[in-house]
């Protein structure tokens, strides 16, 4: 059954900008403020969380999945779905492409936010290079990933105008359809480089910081892990040092840091932000 007036080719609401991490938690801390930003204005925001979190020290990969549904709706996010990728092996193999391709055709994100492609983590570098190529399979028209196991979804908003009477199934075949964004970002707040642009996230810095406490299992003080996890208050004050700084260069109070492979297009010169001397 489907609303009155809507024809079978809008029910798949297409996301206006998807963001892709290795771990739960990493998009709450590289650009969950861009992203409930961008939710604030009207646009459909998703994450991709490549793992599940099983492997973390404190808490279960259930327990992360609930503290990621919460995070998602304290940033406004309208889909967020997990891969079964293991966690801590993140590879870049043809399977685990197809299975972002699938997600990339689902659902259809104008812009892609990656992580950077430099890091500690060999899942966060990994998973950069992995989005790459999975956004650029995606658009491949004889390409078919519609045999990979598709997301686990964790959380899923349709529009306002497509709540009544949506059919569950409506994505079902949706990942037959080739589709490559138009932009890729990357987030780049893991890692020592100078970005090409920031966002201002003054008014979201609270509520992202939220995003990450919704982590109950991983950043409330508890003796687990104890040596390996900061206290609470040192992570507000990591996180605060880190936006105040992307801040100071984009000259607003917080902001968060992104690199785009392109040169910048101006078309007006009157109107380029951020003040020179
Ligand atoms: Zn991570």
């Amino acid at each position: 059954m489907s609303a009155p007036g809507i024809s079978s080719s809008e029910k798949i609401q297409p996301l206006d900008v998807l963001a892709i991490a290795a771990h739960r938690d990493d998009v709450e801390q590289t650009c969950g403020g861009t992203l409930l930003k961008m939710a604030e204005r009207g646009y459909r925001t998703g994450i991709l969380d490549l793992t599940r979190g099983e492997m973390g020290t404190r808490g279960s990969a259930e327990d992360r999945e609930r503290e990621a549904a919460e995070a998602a709706r304290v940033l406004k996010a309208s889909w967020r779905g997990a891969l079964d990728i293991p966690d801590g092996r993140i590879e870049n193999t043809w399977e685990n492409k197809l299975k972002v391709a699938r997600v990339l055709r689902e659902q259809r994100p104008r812009v892609v936010i990656l992580p950077y492609w430099k890091g500690r983590h060999p899942d966060h570098y990994t998973a950069s290079t992995l989005g790459y190529e999975a956004c650029f399979l995606a658009g491949l028209k004889k390409l078919d990933c519609s045999a990979t196991v598709p997301a686990a979804v964790v959380a899923d908003v349709p529009p306002a105008t497509l709540r009544a009477g949506r059919p569950q199934d409506s994505r079902q075949d949706a990942g037959a359809t080739p589709h490559r964004p138009f932009k890729i970002i990357y987030a780049t707040l893991y890692y020592d480089v100078r970005p090409s642009f920031v966002v201002d996230i003054s008014e979201q810095f609270e509520a992202r910081f939220a995003s990450l406490m919704a982590y109950k299992t991983q950043f409330s003080d508890q003796e687990a892990g104890k040596d390996l996890f900061p206290a609470h208050k040192e992570i507000r004050n990591r996180v605060e040092a880190m936006a105040r700084f992307y801040g100071m260069l984009g000259g607003v109070e917080y902001a968060e840091p992104f690199l785009q492979k392109e040169v910048g297009l101006v078309e007006d010169l009157l109107m380029i932000p951020v003040k020179s001397i």
